[in-house]
């Protein structure tokens, strides 16, 4: 006899389970919303918005985004290697999900750029406390809010389990523990998996990347991202899709210092190997999915971008050159006292020297090439980039010591793909057929970016959240009704 009974069960309630719960209760189905954590939200409360496409934002700002520009750009980007059926009905609903939003009590700043080279799809929700991070909790308070609200009954601190499947193969529950570590099951006709993927179990990620947290990856651990999705569908009989991390290059030791290092540290100035030698056109740095993935192509997957006294010192005094959305505060007047801290805690991440020899030395990048590197650099600041191309204005010279370096890794989001679903968010098995009643959203299904995350569109990964929930949701409560007659 289970312990509840409904129609659909939604496991887990970051964005993609929340907007799924949301979903299949106004289309009329009884849900049942069960989070592994005290609260909801997920990896999202740290976020600050999603992707949409042809919004009402848009138009009002004059920028020309079309479905078909979109989808276009993605499809080139990962070279097919995706569900352009997927992309293209999440693309299709993202702009009337900000609307649907909206409905709910969120509101939105606008539609930002990530970086100037992206497109301005990055819807970031408004707060009382103006443009940064933790801006989407506002979003996933307004859905939990709509979603008690159309009666979903949420269970917190109860991780689902297990799927649970019927002789004929359709799922018919749902096992997970409650509050005090007892075993439930929840009897249903759907269950939506939406648990955000394993970007906090460092065992997952080497079986299913290869890459070693802490070692030479550095991504977000949101606690409770265990995987847990995965592993319930696989064994429910889903196909296993590739996982990736979702990357995004991380400035070791970051979150120690005051947002004027990395400001500074970040800008598009000269960008090392340990071999002393550059490897990109460092404007393209500001799409961190490239710098991470340049990072990871390196010798012990580590960067190092440098920059002297008087770059510093220009910054301080007219700001710098690319203002970040994540660390808002143009402001970077007190990089010396982050200097000072880091060297007071001794920050990993950032190396300081008098000399550049000194400063091959600390951080074990080879002081012949570097010398050469910076002599050939500085050349460039008077002539063109000869190496790389970089536009003019992003070439200053390294004159002047100190020296400043930050060394930067791989990082990333979390993981994101492994069960394959079609563009109904079914659940798929190996011959790409529906397990009937099984759906997935969210990063546990996310295996539209191939090898990079797809950056130039920002918000990708909250919108991909939101819309799959969405239409997990819709399909969900569909399929219950058809079952019911
Ligand atoms: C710092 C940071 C900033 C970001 N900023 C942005 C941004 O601005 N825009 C953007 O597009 N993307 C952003 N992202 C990525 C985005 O937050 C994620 O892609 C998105 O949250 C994924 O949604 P999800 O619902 O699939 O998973 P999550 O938001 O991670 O939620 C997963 C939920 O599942 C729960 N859970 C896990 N296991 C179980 C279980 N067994 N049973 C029940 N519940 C379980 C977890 O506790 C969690 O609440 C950011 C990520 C980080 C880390």
């Amino acid at each position: 006899m289970a312990d509840f009974t409904t129609q659909v069960v939604v496991i887990a309630g970051g964005p993609a389970g929340l907007s799924a719960a949301v979903q299949a209760a106004e289309d009329g189905a009884d849900v049942i919303l069960i989070e592994k954590n005290a609260s909801v939200g997920g990896a999202a409360n740290m976020g600050m918005g999603p992707l949409a496409i042809g919004s009402s934002y848009q138009k009002r700002q004059m920028y020309d985004i079309t479905v078909e520009k979109a989808l276009r750009m993605i499809m080139e980007y990962t070279h097919y290697n995706i569900d352009g059926r997927l992309v293209k009905r999440y693309f299709e609903q993202s702009a009337e999900t900000i609307e649907w939003l909206e409905d709910m009590g969120v509101e939105f700043e606008g539609a930002y750029k990530y970086f100037t080279k992206s497109e301005p799809t990055w819807h970031i929700v408004k707060t009382d406390q103006g443009i940064g991070p933790r801006a989407a909790s506002f979003m996933n308070k307004a859905l939990l809010n709509r979603a008690q609200e159309l009666g979903v009954k949420v269970m917190t601190e109860t991780p689902g389990k297990k799927i649970l499947k019927d002789e004929e193969g359709k799922v018919c529950g749902v096992i997970a523990t409650d509050k005090d570590g007892k075993e439930i099951e929840i009897a249903c006709k759907a269950a939506i998996i939406a648990t955000g993927g394993a970007g906090a179990n460092p065992k997952f990620i080497k079986d299913e990347t290869g890459y070693e947290f802490g070692v030479d990856m550095f991504n977000f651990a949101i606690p409770g991202n265990a995987g847990d999705g995965c592993r319930m569908a696989w064994e429910a009989g889903a196909d296993h899709t590739r996982v990736r991390i979702e990357e995004a290059a991380n400035f070791e030791g970051i979150d120690e210092l005051p947002t004027s290092v990395p400001n500074i540290m970040m800008q598009p100035n000269l960008l090392v190997n340990l071999q002393g030698k550059r490897v990109m056109d460092e404007e393209e740095m500001q799409n961190t999915t490239f710098l991470s993935n340049a990072a990871s192509h390196s010798k012990h997957r580590v960067l190092f971008s440098i920059v002297d006294t008087s770059i510093v010192k220009y910054y301080m005094r007219n700001g710098v050159d690319e203002i970040s959305m994540v660390r808002f505060n143009p402001d970077v007047s007190d990089f010396m006292d982050g200097v000072k801290m880091a060297e007071a805690t001794g920050n990993k991440g950032l190396f300081m020297a008098d000399t550049l020899e000194e400063l091959a030395e600390k951080t074990g990048i080879n002081c012949e090439n570097l010398l050469e590197t910076v002599e050939n650099y500085n050349d460039y600041c008077d002539s063109t980039d000869e190496e790389f191309f970089k536009r003019k204005k992003y070439l200053r010279p390294l004159v002047k010591g100190p020296y400043y370096a930050a060394a930067i890794r791989p990082g990333g989001y979390g993981t994101v793909g492994g069960i394959r679903i079609n563009e109904n968010c079914e659940v798929c098995d190996s011959e790409f057929e529906p397990i009937p009643g099984l759906y997935a959203a969210g990063a546990d299904a996310c295996n539209i970016y191939d090898d990079s995350y797809m950056f130039l569109l920002p918000g990708n990964s909250m919108g991909f959240a939101v819309n799959t929930g969405r239409i997990a949701g819709m399909e969900a409560a569909e399929y219950v009704d058809s079952e019911e007659e």
